[in-house]
């Protein structure tokens, strides 16, 4: 029996992937085994977004081959939709396959043998026209699902439509067919996963299904307690879904909608499909129907023409902004995509430098979220991981909380209330015994 081991860069989405590529492979008899366990066959899932997901390949490829020499090495993911030629280029990589072929990776390679050149099959992006489903099995309380793939907007910054092709979904009938296999494994959390999620709903084309459709079904879904969406843009997240959520036990008062720019001026540089007063009423009518509710936004800093004032305008909206925490990105230049080549290129130290002001702005946001919810009560569902004899777990609205060590509170939720912040910035709570009403 072959062996053979994964290592994913990037994204939700690219470890939904791995972890379905590697049921494909369980399922033609090889053995799944840890990076550092002398596998035969490598598979690199790569990432186009992060900075440096050349050198970061290398790195990984080099791992690879200290671990185990004689290795097949595979390389799939954005990155090497993006740039095969150059990804087989790099030494010890034997085998690149794009978008559309990575998951009959084992179809292509077969035998895993060995050529004098490195093989690359990577078509035209828009092959990847086919969905296919994905979900992550890493840990036993959360999965990561994939409902949703690619991208139809053309964000001037954003190189994704190019590495994973035309917005494409899966049918709601097989989510949720996906989602009762996962109920039954035991997972009581899923993570609805895409590259534009709201967007879910378009088969070879044509919309056929709703975002807020699947929304509707998955919530009939027994055995799944909580259901979280990753990221949905704003001008997607329509009423009716807020409404939903705030009316629904199964899915969490937690949105993540990424915002990018404060600055209407730089959100049009974007060409991003909303302005800043779209998202602000967003925010708002989230808030009305859930005053604990969660929010977290992707911010983007130094995009080309960004002047002091336009981030300023950035920095004071989001600060007036009831959201709870930021993801902050330096702007960094992607090939083949139109704002590298705008006026009012922002040096590095003023990205950094902004970058920074957000990051310490989006601690205080956090803080002042969590201070919100002290001496209220909640659900937390702990995890698995333990650090230094302490266990943590997320409560519905995605306030982290440590507890002391118990094995028998793994993947289990118990009824809190949150007492105060500690050191490391984690909730603490004592449990209740009274039954949680919504947030
Ligand atoms: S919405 Fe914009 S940023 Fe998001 S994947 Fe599509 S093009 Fe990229």
């Amino acid at each position: 029996m072959k062996k053979v081991a994964f290592y994913t860069l990037g994204c939700k989405l690219n470890y939904s992937e791995t972890s379905t590529i590697g049921r494909i492979f369980q399922e033609r008899g090889f053995e799944k085994v840890e990076f550092t366990d002398t596998p035969d066959i490598y598979v690199i899932n790569t990432c186009s977004v992060t900075d440096n997901a050349d050198k970061k390949c290398r790195k990984i490829v080099k791992e690879a081959q200290k671990y185990s020499p004689n290795a097949f090495i595979t390389i799939v993911g954005c990155y090497a939709q993006l740039k095969p030629k150059e990804i087989s280029e790099i030494p010890g990589v034997d085998a690149v396959l794009g978008a559309a072929e990575k998951f009959q990776l084992v179809d292509i390679l077969e035998t895993f043998e060995k050529k004098e050149q490195p093989q690359v099959y990577a078509s035209a992006i828009s092959e990847a026209n086919t969905f296919h489903n994905s979900y992550s099995f890493g840990d036993r309380t959360r999965t990561f699902l994939k409902v949703q793939d690619g991208c139809d907007y053309s964000c001037t910054f954003c190189t994704i439509p190019l590495a994973r092709g035309n917005s494409r979904s899966d049918s709601i009938a097989n989510v949720v067919r996906s989602a009762n296999e996962i109920a039954e494994s035991g997972v009581k959390e899923i993570v609805l996963t895409g590259v534009n999620t709201g967007d879910f709903g378009l088969q070879d084309g044509e919309r056929v299904e709703t975002f807020y459709g699947l929304v509707q079904e998955l919530d009939k879904v027994e055995g799944i307690d909580r259901f979280r969406i990753s990221s949905i843009e704003p001008n997607l997240l329509k009423d009716e879904i807020i409404e939903f959520v705030s009316q629904s036990n199964r899915f969490m008062p937690h949105f993540h909608v990424p915002l990018q720019s404060g600055s209407n001026k730089i959100l049009k540089l974007m060409r991003r499909r909303y302005l800043r007063e779209l998202y602000a009423d967003r925010v708002a009518t989230i808030k009305s129907l859930m005053p604990h509710c969660c929010i977290g936004v992707d911010v983007i800093v130094g995009f080309p023409g960004e002047t002091e004032e336009d981030f300023l305008e950035t920095y004071n909206f989001i600060n007036g902004l009831d959201v709870s925490y930021l993801h902050v990105f330096p702007y960094s230049e992607r090939e083949n995509t139109m704002a590298p080549d705008m006026p009012g290129k922002v040096s590095i130290k003023d990205r950094n430098r902004r970058a920074d002001m957000l990051r310490i702005l989006s601690e205080k946001k956090k803080r002042f979220f969590y201070e919100q919810n002290i001496c209220r009560e909640f659900t937390v569902l702990f995890e698995d991981d333990v650090k230094d004899g302490v266990m943590e777990g997320w409560t519905e609205n995605y306030v982290r909380v440590a507890a002391k060590y118990d094995p028998v509170l793994v993947n289990e939720t118990k009824h809190v209330r949150l007492t105060g912040i500690n050191e490391q910035g984690l909730m603490e709570a004592e449990e209740t015994y009274i039954e949680v009403l919504k947030h």
